[in-house]
């Protein structure tokens, strides 16, 4: 009886499945979207770590935009395409290799492009897509433990603001381009907060499910010295002493209004995943011996030299691998997150 059960279980199985897998391929980075892959001569290998999404519009048809991304005559690709009446998204390049679609940043970005034009928001940038686009944006940032830094907009539709500001921005947006999507109707705002989970813009679930320690005036330690170092990153000129004073204080209020936040100078939820910043091998400053100093603190012994060599990115490793993370040696969101606890 079980058995028999178990064989027509699985017979009707089979069936959904074959019916499912004839007309359309599951992508592996990202199993809502539909694999069709670009001809393999409008991408390469990378050999930079992905660290950014690069927003773009087609300025053509979803239709037409995969099918010239398999076409050798055009020499660019993206690795996902979204249409515009019901978010439904194609994958063409693997995350692993390199799309042709930022130029000089190529090499360390994920490029999505949004059917539409850019002079036609309105009728083209729909909620559909806006939601399908978001829900994958945070998917490449999680799975490699990226804080999400989406630009806002604060500084204008077409600025080109730093890297390390934000990891999320539109081509336009990026150094050296001479393109200008996703154009002045994106909306980045709205954007930012669907990506960070649909919380309503209010900016204090930013940063997802994690949950971050609150620091404030009076606390001492080895969280106050990071929030020190981390504030000397992003350019604030205060004294590293551990010890959450006055000058700190006033520096958080500062690097919260200016990044669109509570001015309570108050270090949480909110501003915690604005204030960490991606750190790696190859990295110097302030940021390195904020990670250097917390490493120490759990007991590696490294010198606080700024510097991310080799035995600051095994400590990292070694660090992930007994916290239970994703061990890549990049401290990002979740790492700067256990770091701090
Ligand atoms: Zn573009």
């Amino acid at each position: 009886m079980k058995t028999s059960t178990n064989s027509l279980l699985a017979g009707l199985i089979l069936g959904a499945l074959g019916l499912q897998s004839l007309p359309v391929a599951a992508s592996t980075d990202y199993p809502p979207a539909i694999w069709n892959p670009a001809a393999s001569c409008n991408y390469s290998s990378r050999t930079a770590s992905v660290t950014h999404v690069t927003v773009h519009t087609t300025q053509g048809s979803y239709a037409g935009s995969i099918s010239w991304f398999q076409n050798c005559s055009a020499g660019v690709s993206a690795h996902y395409v979204i249409r515009s009446s019901d978010g439904q998204v194609t994958q063409m390049v693997r995350e692993a290799d390199k799309a042709w679609h930022v130029g000089n940043s190529n090499g360390y970005t994920v490029g999505i492009e949004h059917e539409g034009y850019i002079n036609a928001p309105g009728t083209w940038y729909t909620t559909a897509m806006y939601n399908a686009s978001a829900a994958l944006t945070r998917d490449i940032l999680a799975s490699r433990g990226l804080a999400q830094k989406v630009y806002d907009g604060s500084s204008g539709w077409n600025a080109v603001p730093s890297d390390s500001l934000y990891n999320v921005k539109g081509h336009v947006n990026y150094a050296s381009q001479t393109h200008t999507d996703p154009g002045s109707g994106w909306d980045w705002p709205r954007y930012k907060s669907l990506v960070a989970g649909g919380s309503g813009g209010g900016g204090d679930t930013g940063g997802g499910a994690l949950s971050w320690p609150v620091v404030q005036y009076g606390n001492t330690g080895e969280r106050v010295r990071t929030i020190q170092y981390l504030l000397q990153q992003w350019g604030y000129s205060l004294t590293v002493n551990g010890s959450f004073d006055t000058a700190t204080q006033n520096a958080v209020k500062n690097f919260q209004s200016s990044h669109g936040l509570g001015a309570d100078g108050i270090v949480g939820n909110a501003t915690w995943p604005a204030l960490t910043i991606v750190t790696q091998e190859g990295d110097t400053g302030a940021k390195v011996r904020a990670v250097q100093s917390q490493l120490n603190e759990s007991g590696y012994g490294l010198v606080v030299d700024g510097s991310f060599g080799p035995a600051t990115y095994s400590a990292v490793r070694s660090f992930q691998s007994a916290k239970g993370l994703g061990v890549d040696g990049i401290v990002g969101d979740n790492t700067w997150n256990k770091m701090a606890w």
